[in-house]
């Protein structure tokens, strides 16, 4: 299964390629057209004059939704193309191989939405047919009478070719090359912002429940039992959201949740936003140092007092430590004896830390 985001990258990429190739279809035929006046060969000019409008309409005018019909047309005119040029004016100038400016174009089937199966007989079919299509008109053309050209129309003609199609082939390779390389680059870093968001919580942009519960059950059937764990709660918050209202609710979460993290490389603690406004912290050394540690915590959400319309607003938190690790036999009595002794604070008149 290919990724979504990928292919939605894809049908860009293959759009702007397309209408770059309808540019440089457009382009090569104005060349046919100015070398057909300058040698006075009228089936170069007229055949590349018509079909040179053809692709700069196309090119201004078409959006192109549908790549294999883009493909299939292309195809038929480039053996339009090969039959009348290289029949009615001679052989061996070089058209057949325009047909191998179809294979690299083709590869990108391998990446839209077709089914597998469309996919692989698509190119399977696409390489067939311009490698036949390229011996079958080289073949049939050494076959036919010569007829009488100069040198120097035989060498224009030829080296012009050959340029165009290798530039065309070159450029589509390394111009495909390149956007893979940055899509990749792209949904390599839209993945990461995604999986950021899955174990964030979008209020207060700390952990969200389910990581910390992961977090927490590795921590715990690991055979390093020095941690413990913290419950806290915001006291008096529905009575705050009464008040305020909602939004300022919302405000204090945020901006609490902010003085929460006392996270660095050296203490390693993590908090997460458990439930509405209760958190819940892990930290890798005893309870007596977390439980100073949660006290200036506890302090600075004291302390801390935020404007907010014409209001002062100024909330206190209850915090609960478990025991350490290794005197528990399961997480959730763990938890359990964390969030048991934040009731006793709450019970105790809030605003303090209980271990
Ligand atoms: P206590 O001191 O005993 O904890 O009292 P309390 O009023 O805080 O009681 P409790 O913890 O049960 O209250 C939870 C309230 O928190 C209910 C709800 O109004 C509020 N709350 C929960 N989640 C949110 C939220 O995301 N935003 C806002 N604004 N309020 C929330
Ligand atoms: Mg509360
Ligand atoms: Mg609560």
């Amino acid at each position: 299964m290919i990724n979504p985001l990928f292919l939605s990258h894809l049908k860009e990429n293959i759009d702007s390629q397309i209408k770059i190739l309808i540019f440089f279809g457009g382009f090569t035929h104005i060349g046919f057209f100015i070398f057909g006046i300058f040698f006075g060969i009228w089936q170069v000019s007229v055949y590349s004059g018509i079909a040179a409008i053809v692709f700069l309409f196309a090119g201004v005018f078409i959006h192109i939704s549908n790549f294999v019909v883009f493909y299939v047309l292309t195809f038929i005119e480039i053996i339009i193309n090969v039959v009348w040029l290289e029949f009615s004016v001679n052989t061996s100038l070089g058209f057949p191989l325009y047909f191998f400016v179809l294979i690299p174009v083709s590869i990108y089937i391998l990446f839209t939405e077709h089914s597998r199966w469309f996919r692989i007989i698509f190119l399977g079919c696409s390489f067939f047919a311009n490698i036949f299509g390229y011996l079958f008109f080289q073949i049939l053309s050494s076959l036919m009478p010569t007829t009488d050209i100069s040198l120097s129309v035989l060498l224009t003609f030829s080296v012009y070719n050959t340029v165009c199609v290798g530039f065309m082939i070159g450029f589509l390779s390394l111009y495909f090359m390149l956007h893979m390389q940055s899509q990749f680059s792209i949904i390599e870093e839209e993945n990461s912002v995604l999986s950021e968001m899955s174990f964030r919580d979008e209020l207060t942009g700390l952990y969200n429940r389910r990581f910390m519960k992961d977090f927490l059950e590795k921590a715990f059937a690991s055979s390093d039992k020095e941690f413990c764990v913290a419950m806290s709660d915001l006291d008096f918050f529905k009575q705050f959201n009464d008040r305020f209202g909602h939004e300022a609710g919302d405000l204090i979460l945020k901006t609490t949740a902010s003085l929460l993290s006392p996270y660095s490389e050296e203490t390693k603690i993590a908090v997460c936003r458990w439930g509405g406004e209760e958190f819940l912290f892990y930290f890798p050394m005893p309870p007596q140092n977390a439980e100073l540690i949660l006290n200036q915590i506890r302090e600075n959400i004291e302390k801390s007092v935020l404007a907010y319309k014409d209001k002062l607003l100024q909330v206190t938190m209850t915090f609960g430590i478990s025991d350490s690790a290794k005197n528990y036999g399961l997480l959730s009595q763990m938890i359990d004896d964390a969030d048991s002794r934040l009731y006793r604070g709450k019970n105790e008149g809030r605003n303090r830390v209980v271990l």
